[in-house]
């Protein structure tokens, strides 16, 4: 299968596993993750962030409820929210979830985003389960017509080392442990430069815990809400 359905399988493959309520997907472009994960009946919870809101509508129409969900209502209840804004801002409507993904979001990141990343996702939103996905710059040179990044958009793209440097400090710091992984296997021969995708699976280590008393989490909303439906 082409590597972005790979993707999506890993973290539907993670949904199945730990059954999280509460997803958000950051960086969701048009919702493909998303609508796929609205399909998982331990969600409850679904909330997508992109900084470009027309990407976000072109199919977003796939989240409304279908006429079965009416004629057959399940014992589940399931809320999907699609907001407009920056991954380096905060908004208390992103508390409390059980996985964030952010699926070849961090390659789009200006500096200065990337600067407030770790902060606005492992310090303020705090989910127990965090899966980011970039490219493995290592694996460039076997696909053919790369010449600097795969994609004119990207900012940078990270061997391993560099990935894993960036997300083991990030984990230290806001207290999660990490595992590195990936999808699109090298060809034979070539198992050097690993996975095509690189993905890293951080799970906060001391979920009970309650919110440090310090923390400042803010009442006020950064994002704008673009959709909003409940079935
Ligand atoms: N996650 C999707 C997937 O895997 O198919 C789409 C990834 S796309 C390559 C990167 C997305 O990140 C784009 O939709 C872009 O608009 C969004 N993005 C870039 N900077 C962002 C930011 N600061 N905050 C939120 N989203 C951002």
């Amino acid at each position: 299968p082409p590597l972005y359905k790979q993707r999506y399988q890993f973290v539907k493959d993670l949904v199945r596993k730990y059954k999280p309520k509460k997803v958000a997907d950051l960086g969701c472009a048009d919702c493909t993750l998303l609508w796929m994960l609205k399909f998982y009946n331990c969600i409850e919870v679904l909330a997508g962030l992109d900084i470009c809101a027309s990407v976000m509508k072109e199919k977003m129409h796939r989240l409304y409820p279908l006429p079965a969900d009416y004629l057959q209502p399940s014992e589940r209840s399931l809320t999907v929210t699609l907001h407009h804004g920056s991954v380096a801002h905060e908004d208390p409507c992103m508390l409390g979830f059980d996985l964030v993904t952010c699926i070849e979001l961090i390659e789009h990141l200006e500096e200065s985003e990337l600067e407030k990343f770790p902060e606005v996702v492992f310090g303020f939103m705090a989910p127990t389960m965090v899966v980011i996905s970039t490219p493995n710059s290592e694996f460039n040179p076997l696909l053919p017509g790369v010449t600097v990044f795969r994609h004119q958009d990207h900012k940078f793209e990270w061997d391993r080392a560099q990935f894993q440097s960036w997300a083991l400090d990030a984990a230290k710091r806001y207290g999660y442990s990490v595992e590195f992984t990936g999808v699109g296997n090298p060809p034979t021969g070539m198992e050097d430069v690993g996975f095509c995708t690189q993905i890293a699976v951080f799970v906060k280590k001391y979920p009970q815990t309650s919110e440090p008393a310090q923390s400042k989490k803010p009442t006020e909303a950064a994002y704008k809400t673009v959709m909003f439906c409940m079935f």
